[in-house]
């Protein structure tokens, strides 16, 4: 390139400048070699010129300082050159301080700021979440006039969303008079990756009642909210709107597909998807063996990883935790070994927290404890997520000492969280310490920490309803409490007893005996069957806590006495419950 420009320089009928410049493309070097030039034949005056210099020096790579002087040196600078400049620095993450530079640059000028600027600033301000600048951004909005435009507002919801703050990207969503699709986008997705799947659905409702066309990046959101809530129903309208409209399915909207109905417990579908795919990634594998890892197909989840491979893709960070978890899920202990050591020599990947609580997790679950202690103790500095899986593997095999221990060291990690004091004195509990019980649950009223809510959602209708233990907010509740009564009573004729060491040694915080009858996933289930039309079958449950014994217990004869499958998602993965037996084979 330096050849070509030095050529075109010395040769008889030289470029004209606006050549050069294209030539020298987005490179520091050259383009300060074209500047040169410019001086030389004195051709540095025309604005033009070096708007079009600065333009393509601010996106060469450490080209900062260099362009920051450049711009300041233009005569007569116009509204042009700082947009660009600030557009251009806004689609970098790294340059935020360059596109506030250069607004300010441009008010010093007396240039008036217009939507375009605004849009790009606060883009700037999204790509690295900075709340603060960002908040000042939008107070320049409102001092310049620009509080209602539609192209500001639908950035800056996505700004608010990006930085956390579904709150607020809510409050200036709704005060826009006129939503465009990229602002209803903006606020689905702002709320899916927030955490707040309910709400993401819920203005999607809002949107298809306004008679909004969605478009794929809806879609991908909406999916993902009804993968978070594992909401069937309303997930397959959205993949039939989608074969329906013949949207453009992409890879990442396909995968958001396979995710959906795996999350949901629709295997089946799952796979369909997948072995439709004209084009698959290493994520679309992940998000397939991961499906078959969390409903316990161990063998399958390895089928397809040794396929991936086959195929040529190298399993990546995130597949490692798939395809660790699948073996942990499905006690696959000496496959899980060896994926964990080919990890490290085959594929240069160094295992992080996730695949160590994996490999815990297998070892501990298969009875290893020694084995799962040891690799704790290889660790410089394992953190709570270990511990707790190590706890695990404690409770179900009920070694007491061990688990002393590492409920206390996860206290000392965590002495906020309310859930590790349950837990040690659920393993107090276990080791028949009763005085120790008593003593850290005074401790825990003493800082007055509150115990997790547990809730289990089931959707009927494509309506998502919550319930949580002892709620008695729903509007059928009489209903719902009176039939599962009725429950009750048909499964302890048919043989269930309250599985009473659940009461003590229940992980959450749904423990007390009165209340394990009205468990928030019998609720839900009572809710379901009462519902239930005559062809369809299934009922599915999803729980944001792990299930309890009593709750496993029952389900697997509320699955017997009324010829039904129910498919729950716990917080760790999936049971499905058929004719009295369940899926993870009472190893959850
Ligand atoms: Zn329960
Ligand atoms: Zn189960």
């Amino acid at each position: 390139m330096e050849d070509s420009i030095n050529s075109s320089l010395s040769s008889p009928s030289p470029s004209t400048p606006y050549e050069l410049l294209q030539r020298a493309g987005p490179r520091l070097k050259q383009l300060q070699q074209v500047h040169a030039y410019l001086i030389k034949t004195g051709t540095n005056r025309s604005r033009s010129l070096l708007t079009k210099l600065a333009i393509l020096a601010c996106s060469a790579r450490n080209s900062s300082t260099y362009t920051r002087k450049l711009s300041l040196s233009i005569t007569n600078p116009d509204s042009y050159l700082f947009n660009s400049l600030i557009r251009v620095s806004s689609k970098l993450g790294s340059r935020r301080n360059d596109a506030v530079f250069y607004y300010n640059a441009m008010l010093s000028c007396f240039i008036p700021p217009s939507n375009y600027t605004f849009t790009s600033l606060i883009k700037s301000c999204s790509a690295v979440s900075a709340l603060r600048q960002g908040r000042c951004v939008h107070c320049h909005v409102v001092i310049h006039g620009f509080g209602l435009d539609s192209y500001v507002q639908a950035a800056l919801v996505t700004f608010y969303a990006k930085c956390g703050e579904v709150g607020i990207a809510r409050k200036v969503f709704d005060e826009m008079p006129e939503r465009s699709l990229v602002a209803w986008n903006a606020m689905v997705s702002g709320y899916e990756q927030n955490g707040f799947a309910k709400q993401a659905i819920e203005v999607f409702m809002l949107m298809r009642d306004e008679g909004v066309e969605p478009d794929s990046a809806t879609c991908v959101g909406v999916l993902s909210a009804c993968a978070q809530l594992g909401v069937l129903e309303l997930g397959s309208w959205v993949h039939d709107y989608i074969v329906e409209r013949k949207f453009d399915v992409d890879v990442v909207l396909n995968t958001t597909l396979i995710n959906m109905y795996a999350r949901c417990g629709d295997l089946k579908k799952a796979r369909e998807v997948f072995d439709g795919m004209k084009q698959r990634n290493v994520v679309s594998w992940t998000a397939m063996i991961s499906g078959y890892g969390i409903h316990g197909y161990g063998k399958e989840a390895m089928e397809l990883y040794e396929l991936m491979k086959h195929y040529g893709f190298s399993p990546n960070v995130i597949t490692f935790v798939a395809i660790l978890s699948a073996c942990a899920h499905a006690g696959m202990v000496d496959e899980g070994r060896r994926i964990f050591s080919d990890m490290t020599t085959k594929y240069g990947v160094k295992p992080g927290v996730e695949h160590h609580v994996c490999m815990v997790d297998l070892l501990g679950r298969a009875g290893l404890l020694n084995e799962a202690y040891n690799h704790v103790q290889g660790l410089k500095n394992p953190g709570a997520a270990i511990w707790t899986a190590l706890l695990g593997a404690c409770k179900l095999h009920k070694n007491f000492d061990l688990g002393v221990e590492a409920a206390e060291k996860l206290l000392a990690i965590e002495p906020e969280d309310s859930g590790h004091y349950v837990t040690l004195s659920n393993v107090y509990a276990l080791g028949g310490k009763m005085e120790k019980v008593e003593f850290i649950r005074n401790k825990m009223i003493k800082k007055k920490l509150k115990k997790n809510v547990g809730y289990s959602i089931i959707e009927v209708d494509q309506k998502v309803h919550l319930f949580s233990m002892g709620d008695k907010s729903h509007p059928e509740m009489r209903e719902i409490y009176r039939y599962l009564d009725e429950l009750m009573g048909r499964i302890s004729e048919a043989g269930y007893v309250t599985a009473q060491e659940s009461v003590l040694h229940e992980v959450e915080e749904e423990e007390r005996e009165y209340a394990l009858r009205y468990h928030s996933e019998k609720l839900a289930i009572a809710f379901g069957l009462m519902k239930a039309k005559n062809g369809c079958t299934t009922i599915r449950i999803a729980k944001n806590l792990r299930m309890c014994e009593d709750c496993h217990l029952a389900i697997k004869f509320i699955s017997c006495v009324t010829n039904r499958e129910i498919i729950v998602r716990d917080k760790l993965r999936f049971h499905h419950f058929r004719d009295g037996v369940c899926s993870c084979g009472d190893y959850w």
